[in-house]
C-alpha cells in the first residue's frame, strides 16, 4: 500500500484513545474547559456510567457562534499562543479534547457569551460535524456526550461495568471540585444527586469530599521554599484506607496523579503505617509555570519538574513535620 495521509476522522479517533480512555477522562476535559471558562457554577450529569451520557453544564464565558465549528476542530484552542508552551496557566491548551470526544461518540455544544442574542449549538457524531443552528439557552456552554465510543468499539470493550465507570467519572469530578474550591458543583449520577456544593474555601471543601468526620482529624501542612509552595490535609498515621482514593494533589490548579508526588507522600509515612495502607491527603503545590512541563502526558495528568528533588523534599519534610506533633497533643484541651 503507497503512503498516504490519514484523513481527520481517523486522526481524531487515534487521538481519542489516548486523550480520552474511559468516560471519565471526558468528563475531566469537559470540566476543565468549563473551570478555563471562567464558571463559577458547574454542574456534572451521568448517566449509564458515562457511556449513555455525560453533561457538563457551567456559566462561564461561553463559545461565540462564529467559532463553534473551531472548537471541534483538531489543534484549535483559544487558550495558547504558538510562543506560549513553556508558561501553560489554563488547563487546556492542546485543542485535542472536544474534537478527540466527537470522534469517538456525538458531541454538542451549545453556547452562549454574554453578548449574544441567544445560544447556538453544534453537533458531532462519530466525526460527521452537522451544521451550526440557533438555540434557546442561558449564557455560558452545556456540553453533552452521548453513545461515547459507538464508533470506536475496540475502546468500548475495555470499559468496566457502568457502575465502575460511573465510580471513575465521580472520582474526577471530586478530584476536580477539590482542584476548583470556589468554583460550585454538582454532580448528578443517574438522576440522583450525589453532591451540590456551593462557592467554599478548601477546609470546607475537603470536608464536603472526604466528610466531615475523617476531615476534622486531618492535619494542616505548610511548606514554603522560594517559589514552591505546598498547602493542605493529611491524615494522622492512625487514619489510613485500604485504597489510595482519598489523595488529591493539585499542581497549580490542574488535578494530577503524578507519581513522583504519590512516592514523596508514601516515603513521609514509610514505616509508621503497614503495608497495603494508604494515608488521605488533599494537597495543592504552587510552583513557577517555568519549573514545571504539563505537556508530557495526552490527558496531562502527569507532569515533568525541573527540580525534582525539591519537590520531593519539601514533601516529605512537610508530611514528616506534621506527623511529630501528634494530632492529639495538638488538639487536646490545654490543662494547666
Ligand atoms: P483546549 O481546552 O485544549 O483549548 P478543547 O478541545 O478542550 O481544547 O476546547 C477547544 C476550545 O473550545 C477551547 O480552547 C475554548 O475556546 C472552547 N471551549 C470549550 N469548552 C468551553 C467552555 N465550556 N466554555 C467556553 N469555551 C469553551
Ligand atoms: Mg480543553
Amino acid at each position: 500500500m503507497p503512503i498516504r495521509r490519514l484523513d481527520p476522522t481517523t486522526i481524531n479517533r487515534i487521538a481519542a484513545g489516548e486523550v480520552i480512555e474511559r468516560p471519565a477522562a471526558a468528563v475531566k476535559e469537559l470540566v476543565e474547559n468549563a473551570l478555563d471558562a471562567g464558571a463559577r457554577r458547574i454542574g456534572v450529569t451521568i448517566e449509564g456510567g458515562g457511556i449513555g451520557r455525560i453533561e457538563v453544564t457551567d456559566d462561564g464565558h461561553g463559545i461565540p457562534e462564529a467559532e463553534l465549528p473551531l472548537a471541534i476542530e483538531r489543534h484549535a484552542t483559544s487558550k495558547l499562543t504558538d510562543e506560549a508552551l513553556v508558561r501553560i496557566a489554563t488547563l487546556g491548551f492542546r485543542g485535542e479534547a472536544l474534537p478527540s470526544i466527537g470522534a469517538a461518540g456525538r458531541l454538542t455544544v451549545t453556547s452562549r457569551p454574554a453578548g449574544q442574542d441567544s445560544a447556538a449549538r453544534i453537533v458531532v457524531d462519530g466525526g460527521a460535524v452537522r451544521e451550526v443552528e440557533p438555540v434557546a439557552g442561558p449564557v455560558g456552554t452545556c456540553v453533552t456526550v452521548e453513545d461515547l465510543f459507538h464508533a470506536t468499539p475496540a475502546r468500548r470493550k475495555f470499559l468496566r461495568s457502568a457502575g465502575a465507570e460511573a465510580g471513575s467519572c465521580a472520582d474526577a469530578v471530586r478530584h476536580l471540585a477539590l482542584a476548583a474550591p470556589a468554583v460550585g458543583f454538582s454532580l448528578t449520577i443517574d438522576g440522583a444527586a450525589s453532591f451540590d456544593l456551593p462557592p467554599q474555601d478548601r477546609r470546607e471543601r475537603v470536608a464536603a469530599i472526604y466528610g466531615r468526620a475523617d476531615a476534622e482529624k486531618l492535619l494542616e501542612i505548610e511548606a514554603v521554599r522560594e517559589e514552591v509552595a505546598l498547602r493542605g490535609f493529611i491524615s494522622p498515621a492512625s487514619l489510613t484506607r485500604a485504597a489510595a482514593r482519598h489523595q488529591h494533589m493539585v499542581v497549580n490548579g490542574r488535578p494530577v496523579r503524578d507519581p513522583l508526588l504519590r512516592m514523596a507522600l508514601r516515603l513521609a509515612y514509610r514505616e509508621r503505617i503497614p503495608a497495603g495502607r494508604h494515608p488521605l491527603a488533599a494537597l495543592w503545590l504552587e510552583i513557577p509555570a517555568e519549573m514545571l512541563d504539563v505537556n508530557v502526558h495526552p490527558a496531562k495528568a502527569e507532569l515533568r519538574f525541573a527540580a525534582p528533588d525539591a519537590v520531593r523534599s519539601l514533601m516529605i519534610g512537610a508530611v514528616q513535620r506534621a506527623l511529630a506533633t501528634p494530632a492529639d497533643l495538638a488538639a487536646a484541651p490545654s490543662v494547666s
